[in-house]
C-alpha cells in the first residue's frame, strides 16, 4: 500500500512541485486546489505519465464545513493519510494604514484558518492509526521576522509558527511530526512581481526554486526524519539568518 499525503494549493507553485516530487517517491498525492481545476487536472496528468498515482480533491481551506466534507468522505473511500503538507497561501499586500479589513480578513482566515480548518479533521484519524505520520506546514520568511507591506501575511505565518510547535507538543509521543517549512523568496505566481532591489537583499543573490522548497518537505516526510519535530526550517538563500 501506497502511503498517502495531503497537499493543499497543489495546482501550482510549491504545492505542485511538491506533488510531483513526493509522487516520484512513491507516495499516493491528493492534489487539493480552490479554482484551478485545470492546472490541477494537469499535474495529476502529469504524475499519471510518470508512473504515479494521485487523486483531485479541490476544496477552499478557508470554508471550514466544505473542507471538513470533503476530507472526510476523501479518508472514508481511500484511507487516511501518512502526511499533510498545508501549503496553500495568499497574500494581499497593503502598507498597513492603507490595509483594508477585508485584505486583513481574507489572509487571515486562508492562510491561519486554514491550518484549523485543514488539519483538524485529520489528526484523531491519523493518531487512532498508531502508526508514524508527518505534518508539514508552510509558513515565510515573512512569518520569521516580518515584512514590510505584509502585516496581515506576517501575522498569519507567524501565527502558524506558534500553531505548528503547539501541535508538534501534542502529537510528539504519537510519532507524528510536525514541523513548518519557511521560505524566502522563491520563484512562483505569487512573486512575479518582485524587484530586483529585494534580490540584492538575499545573500544568495537569486530567488529560490519551488522543487528547492520541495525537496525539503520530502526530507521532512522520509523515514529518516522521524526524530525532527517542532522546527522551522528557512529555504530562503540566507535571507532570515
Ligand atoms: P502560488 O500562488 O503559486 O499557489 C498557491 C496555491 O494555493 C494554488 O495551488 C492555489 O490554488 C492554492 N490556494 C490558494 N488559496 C486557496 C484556498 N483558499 N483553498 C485551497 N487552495 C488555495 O503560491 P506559492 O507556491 O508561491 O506558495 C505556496 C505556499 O508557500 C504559500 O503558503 C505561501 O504563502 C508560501 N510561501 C511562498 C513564498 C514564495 O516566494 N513563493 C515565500 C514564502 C512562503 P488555485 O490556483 O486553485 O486557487
Amino acid at each position: 500500500m501506497k502511503k498517502r499525503v495531503l497537499i493543499t494549493g497543489a495546482s501550482r507553485g510549491i504545492g505542485k512541485a511538491t506533488a510531483i516530487m513526493l509522487a516520484q517517491q512513491g507516495y499516493d498525492v491528493v492534489i487539493n486546489y480552490r479554482s484551478g481545476q485545470q492546472a490541477a487536472e494537469e499535474v495529476l496528468a502529469e504524475i499519471l505519465a510518470q508512473g504515479g498515482s494521485g487523486q483531485l480533491l479541490p476544496f477552499d481551506i478557508s470554508d471550514r464545513a466544505q473542507v471538513q466534507q470533503a476530507i472526510e468522505s476523501d479518508m472514508t473511500e481511500h484511507g487516511v493519510y501518512y502526511a499533510v503538507v498545508c501549503n496553500a497561501g495568499v497574500h494581499s499586500d497593503n502598507a498597513f494604514p492603507a490595509m483594508e479589513p477585508e485584505q486583513w480578513d481574507s489572509v487571515l482566515s486562508t492562510n491561519l484558518d486554514g491550518f484549523y480548518n485543514v488539519l483538524h479533521p485529520v489528526v484523531m484519524p491519523m493518531v487512532r492509526q498508531r502508526q508514524p505520520g508527518r505534518i508539514v506546514t508552510l509558513s515565510s520568511v515573512s512569518g520569521v521576522r516580518g515584512n514590510r507591506g505584509q502585516v496581515n501575511y506576517s501575522a498569519a505565518k507567524a501565527g502558524i509558527i506558534g500553531a505548528t510547535k503547539a501541535l508538534a507538543l501534542e502529537l510528539a509521543k504519537r510519532k507524528i511530526t510536525v514541523n513548518c517549512v519557511a521560505p524566502g523568496l522563491i520563484d512562483t505566481d505569487m512573486t512575479e512581481a518582485v524587484s530586483e532591489q529585494l534580490l540584492t537583499e538575499i545573500p544568495a543573490k537569486r530567488a529560490g526554486l519551488a522543487d528547492e522548497v520541495a525537496a525539503t518537505i520530502a526530507f521532512l516526510l522520509s523515514p529518516s526524519a522521524a526524530y525532527i519535530t517542532r522546527q522551522v526550517i528557512c529555504v530562503d538563500g540566507g535571507l532570515s539568518g
